[in-house]
Order: structure tokens, then sequence, then C-alpha cells
């Protein structure tokens, strides 16, 4: 009997290390005093066992951690943190409080697929590795993209050309892009490559529906963020994450902003409806602190914050001035990406990017990400000049 009941278990997987959550629990476990962790996409405060806030928000949460406590929330989230982020963001069709921008990208994947019979994602790669695994966990096909050219630039020619194939092949189709400071590369769309992408599926709407995936507001200037959200027309979902902007990592705050336009606007109890159906049967409400911080802080603060994170994205800047000061000269290029990632394509490494990832930790006792053929560091872990001399040393054996 036992051996019967046995058998269910052996398709269940017995290894599973996630390319970038795997590699910060081997920091974890490493023993050396000497390592320095440049891996996952997380701004470490003074001490690192704290991760960065804004000090707007460090000082909201102690005070409201003390004396919180509520019964659940409404299925779409907190109000006031609903009517915040929309006021924020222009005015959407309506803001759904999610767990991260991985929930809120999950509920669109999970949406289009339910009401407008989407059947695959195509993202462009190198990009973050978890869309195909929100993909996948929804039943959907997931293609990818090259997206850069040879000389370092994004191709959205050749992005849109395979979601026209597949439309034609009568497929539909959910395309995912990344607002700004791309990730993995820091390269990113021109406003001229949005405003392409913009028209390509305001025509194909909703055989090819669009997500907009933004998880670094602010780490380009708020202004230019707002710019790129703006230049898109076409209907979509923007995926908004206040893990790096807010420090709010481990309390799961994100949004889903519905924005298809006023013509759609008579949709919205409809649309409101559908997520709450999703929602229910999938984790029943959101958490409410990670809200509730959001909402004091975007009704009240809002300059104040926005301040803090530009001074954050100023710092990020100088670090990679310092990293690329380290570097040969042919690695100025560097200094075009955007984000809080140093990205080293692979065509610069003189080994597989995974034995670089491998002989770093095990040499260097230094953490970064192989992704694809790639490299990415995380510089704004690096605190002092002379962390930044000891990575980029390390890392300069490995360039051609
Ligand atoms: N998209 C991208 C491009 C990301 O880098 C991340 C986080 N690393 C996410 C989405 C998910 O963010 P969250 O923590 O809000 O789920």
């Amino acid at each position: 009997m036992l051996v019967e009941v046995k058998k269910n278990f052996e398709t269940l997987p017995l290894n599973y290390s996630d390319p970038i959550l795997g590699i910060a629990q081997r920091y974890r476990d490493d023993p050396r005093n000497s390592k320095i962790d440049c891996s996952l996409g997380v701004i470490p405060g003074h001490t690192l066992d704290k991760v960065w806030k804004p000090p707007v928000v460090e000082r909201l949460l102690e005070v409201i951690h003390s004396k919180y406590h509520q019964s659940y929330l409404p299925i779409l989230g907190h109000s006031g943190f609903r009517e915040g982020v929309k006021n924020y963001l222009g005015s959407p069709l309506t803001v759904i409080q999610t767990l991260g921008s991985t929930g809120a990208l999950f509920l669109a994947f999970e949406f289009y697929r339910s009401y407008f019979h989407s059947n695959i994602v195509v993202v462009s790669t190198p990009s973050w590795p978890n869309y195909g695994q929100i993909a996948s966990k929804n039943g959907l096909a997931f293609k990818e993209v090259p997206y850069l050219t040879q000389d370092l630039r994004p191709n959205i020619k050749l992005y849109l050309e395979e979601i026209d194939s597949l439309l034609s092949q009568g497929k539909k189709v959910i395309g995912v892009i990344q607002i700004a400071c791309h990730n993995p590369t820091g390269i990113d769309l021109s406003l001229e490559d949005l405003r392409e992408i913009s028209s390509f599926f305001k025509l194909h709407f909703p055989n090819a529906a669009l997500v907009l995936d933004h998880a670094y507001d602010g780490f380009v200037p708020f202004s230019e963020c707002k710019e790129r959200l703006n230049t898109i027309e076409a209907p979509h979902f923007c995926c908004y994450s206040f893990s790096k902007n807010f420090g709010l990592y481990s309390l799961r705050t994100g949004a889903l902003c519905v924005n298809f336009g006023k013509e759609f606007s008579d949709e919205t109890l409809r649309l409101e409806n559908a997520f709450k159906i999703k929602i229910r049967g999938e984790y029943s409400t959101p958490p409410a602190l990670g809200a509730e911080i959001v909402a004091q802080v975007i009704s009240a603060s809002v300059n104040e914050w926005m301040e803090q994170v530009d001074n954050k994205r100023l710092e990020i800047e100088k670090m990679r001035q310092t990293f690329v000061n380290f570097l040969p000269k042919e690695f100025t290029f560097l200094l075009n990406q955007r984000g809080m990632f140093l990205y080293i394509p692979g065509s610069y490494l003189n080994r597989p990017s995974h034995d670089v990832q491998e002989n770093l930790i095990e040499e260097n006792a230094i953490y970064t990400v192989a992704i694809g053929k790639d490299l990415r560091i995380n510089i704004s872990s690096l605190k002092t000049e002379e962390e930044v001399e000891r990575v980029a040393t390390a890392v300069r054996q490995y360039l051609i």
C-alpha cells in the first residue's frame, strides 16, 4: 500500500534551485566573513541584515507596526492604497493590490488566459527569469526572443515580428515589456520603441495583449518613468512593485493597474469582479501592512519619498562610475546601463558565465548571478570604494 502511494511522489522534483534565489541561499550558508552578495536585486541597508528603505518609510513602519491590528482587507485590497496608487499612476480604470509585482503578473496572465483566451507569453530574453514560471503556472506556452542586437540595442522589430507571426498562426499572445531599468541588461527601450510597441498592441488588442512590468520606478528619474508610461496608449495592465523603491520586499506589496482606456470605463465593475473571483480562489485577501505604509506615504509624503529614492539612485549611479573606473577602457559602455545591475554580456567574458559565477563564489566569496551567457552584478550592494575595487578586480580576470 505504502509503496503504491509512494509512486505518486516519484514525479515530484527532488532538486529545485531557483537561478537567483538559489544563489542567495548559498550566500546565506557561506561561513566566510569576506563574502559579498551582488546576486539578488535587493538594496541593502547600513547593516546587511536590513534592506534600505527610504527614511520616510522606516519611520512609519515603526509607528504602524506597534498598533496595527486589523481584520481581513477587502479582496481587491486596502482602499487608501488603491486610491493613492490610482492618483499617483495617472488614474487607471482600477488598481488592485497584489502580492508584489510577481502577484500582479500572475493575475494579469491569468486574466488574459481565462477571459481573452490568450495561450502564449512572449518575452524578449535575457530577462527576469521568473516570467517563464509564472506563464507555465497558468498553463500558458512561453516563447523567448532575443532582446538585444549585436551592438547591444533593443531589437524591438524582431520581437513584434515574432508576435505577428504567432498571431497569423491563430495564437493569442501576451507580450511583457519592462518599462525602465531593464532587468538584467540595464538597457532600456527608447521612447520610439515604446511608441512602436504601443501602436502594435493597440491595433491587435486583445489577440495581442500587453503587460507592462514596472519594478524599478524611480531608479531612472521619476519624471522619465512617467513619460515612458504615458507613451503607452494601447490597453494594458501595469504590474507595479513597491519592493525596491519602498524597501518592502518581504511585505509583498504590489499593484495591478488596469489601463484599458476611458472607452472601457463602463466595464470597470465587471473587471473588478473578474479579479475578485480569481483572488478569492487563489489567496483570498491581500496582506495589510505594506499597503498601509504605501497608502500613508503616497498620500501625505510623496515628495519626501521621491527625493529619498532619487538620492539612492544617484548613489547607485556613482557606484557604477567607480566600478567602471576599475575596469579597462573598453568597458565604459557599462556606464550607459541603468538601474541597480551591472550587466556583462557573455561576449565580454573569457569563459562561460556559469563558470565565472562559480569561480567568484569559490575563490573570492563574491556572489553574482549568471543569467544565460551573461553575468549580472548588483552594484547597489557595494558600500565602500574598497568593496567596489575588490569585486571589480575579481571580475576583471574574467573579461576578454
Ligand atoms: N519584475 C522584475 C523585472 C523584477 O526584477 C522583479 C523583482 N526582482 C519583479 C518583477 C518582482 O518584484 P516583486 O518583489 O514586487 O514581486
